[in-house]
């Protein structure tokens, strides 16, 4: 019998919805499970679930609430070899990598533990005669997430724990490519205490995402994913009085200049580069050799892309696994045999790799580009795959002008011993997260994620600071008590006294 990957409704498992899509194991080519297609009513009806959790929640202490999380975190360390066995099974990274989703995915469970703390509001006292004011920051009611598909664990995790610990209700709705984890994190949270309705996963495509975007119970829609479809639910979400944060796509470039060391540098380009076959946002798919360096680097890049171990991501030993789908496989293909077309040296072609035992797995092997420029639309667009493209250029100037003419702002990182030139860099580049001798420069969790430019539409990050603020009101409360009162109505602008 097929596995049948339905919603998570009021502390539940619901039946298979009418529509349903297959989903696969990259890894095999195999069909894997159905998931379901919420339809608008399914959607609807999770809203009103999630609505109707919604007072008792928020009244619930925020001790009270994050001593639910403190379980949840103690359930998802037992769990974690389970859950990264699905992630990887479903995405096709490598176990280790899964594993390390999970981490980062739980580091924000962590910090929403300190919500008692982290809800404080500010308090003024005396800001006129017998008068104090302060301020509460709020729930907002019932919030939303849409996920792709690249962290099926990871990614909501940027979101609900921070949610729910403020006090709103949630309904997830992951991609459909991997929504075994997110079914399971829901599964545990009910375990660790929270009530039926506090936390709903609801899978399907856009009729599910649009019934989000505009069902005026919703309060706020948090996205993650890539840019055509971040701009359409910010447009959206906005029109329809919602708060939103849309993450979009990437093209993350990593400057290496001449005095950088070698090795420490190709270390760190291959895990970022092919690290996750390139599907994360934040791998960097564009080296940026300045000066005399471009020739050394691509010599010591070369052999290593060559050796990558590539295969099934349960297996030990492996360094990279499948792309995601069979269709997405054929994009990045598509990706490299434009390169070449456009003029681009494809020093190592992954192109036709077969991996022994999974002849049907998604699997590409690691590419590499020498002497991209600009005009190209492997410079562009973002690929998505492992596919590394280098741009020679002559100075630090031509590097920061590159980086800062790009679409998209989401990470980047200088490697270099020059702290006078790293300094510059992070002051100059109009990139949302920065890295100096770092290749991914992924906030942690009590600070903020999010990118520039068209990689983030909406003011406010990811998780840290910016999430709590996202997912709460303020309220300012001015008072004064009866001894002041008696002196007569005022009508012009009240100022303190
Ligand atoms: P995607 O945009 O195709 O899908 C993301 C989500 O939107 C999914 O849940 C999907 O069901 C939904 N969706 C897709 N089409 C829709 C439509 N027309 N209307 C409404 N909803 C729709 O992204 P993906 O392929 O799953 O993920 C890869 C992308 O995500 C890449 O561009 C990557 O850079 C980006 N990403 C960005 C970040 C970041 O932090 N900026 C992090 C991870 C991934």
């Amino acid at each position: 019998m097929t596995l049948q990957l339905t919603h998570y409704i009021n502390g539940q498992r619901s039946p298979a919805s009418a529509r349903t899509q297959a989903t696969f194991e990259p890894a095999t080519g195999q069909q894997r499970g159905e998931v379901s297609l919420a339809s608008a009513s399914e959607v609807e009806q999770a809203i009103a679930n999630a609505k109707a959790a919604f007072p008792a929640w928020a009244a619930t202490t925020p001790l009270n609430r994050a001593r639910v999380l403190f379980k949840y975190k103690a359930l998802l360390e037992a769990h974690a070899d389970e859950l990264a066995e699905l992630i990887t099974r479903e995405h096709g990274k490598v176990f280790d990598d899964a594993k390390g989703e999970l981490t980062r995915g739980l580091e924000v469970v962590e910090f929403a533990c300190g919500i008692p703390h982290l809800l404080k509001g500010e308090h003024s006292e005396q800001v006129g005669g017998g008068v104090d004011a302060w301020s509460l920051n709020q729930a907002l009611g019932v919030v939303a997430g849409i996920a792709p598909f690249n962290f099926p664990a990871m990614v909501p995790m940027w979101m609900f724990p921070i949610a729910i610990a403020c006090g709103n209700t949630f309904i997830m709705k992951p991609s459909e490519k991997d929504p075994s984890v997110p079914l399971r994190l829901a599964e545990l949270l009910t375990e660790a205490g929270l009530p039926d309705g506090v936390f709903n996963v609801v899978n399907g495509d856009k009729e599910a995402v649009d019934v989000l975007l505009t069902h005026p119970d919703v309060q706020a829609v948090s996205f993650v994913g890539s840019t055509p479809i971040a701009e359409y639910i910010y447009a959206t979400g906005c029109a329809h009085g919602k708060r939103v944060q849309a993450l979009g796509g990437a093209k993350n470039h990593m400057v290496v200049m001449p005095d950088a060391d070698l090795e420490q540098t190709v270390n760190a380009l291959m895990g970022a580069a092919y690290g996750s076959a390139g599907e994360r946002c934040m791998a960097i798919s564009v080296a940026v050799a300045v000066g005399d360096v471009g020739d050394k680097l691509i010599a010591a890049l070369a052999p290593k892309v060559k050796e990558l171990k590539i295969g099934n991501g349960l297996d030990a030993g492996m360094e990279m696994g499948p792309l995601v789908s069979a269709a997405h496989r054929d994009k990045v293909k598509g990706y490299v045999d434009q390169g070449v077309a456009e003029g681009a040296t494809l020093v190592v072609d992954g192109r036709d790799i077969v991996v022994d035992g999974h002849e049907q797995g998604y699997f590409i092997g690691g590419c590499l580009f020498d002497n991209v420029s600009s005009d190209m639309v492997i410079y562009q667009e973002e690929i998505f795959g492992p596919v590394l493209c280098v741009v020679r250029v002559p100075d630090y100037a031509s590097a920061v002008k590159l980086i800062n003419a790009h679409e998209f702002g989401n990470g980047t990182a200088i490697f270099t011993r020059d702290g006078d030139c790293a300094r510059q860099f992070c002051n100059e580049i109009q990139v949302g997260m920065v890295g100096v001798n770092v290749p991914i420069p992924v906030p942690m969790a009590f600070h903020s994620f999010g990118g520039w430019k068209r990689s983030l539409f909406g003011p406010l990050h990811m998780h840290g600071p910016d999430g709590v603020r996202f997912y709460t009101k303020r309220k300012a409360i001015t008072s004064r008590w009866p001894t002041g009162i008696r002196s007569g109505a005022e009508f012009a602008m009240p100022t303190m006294k």
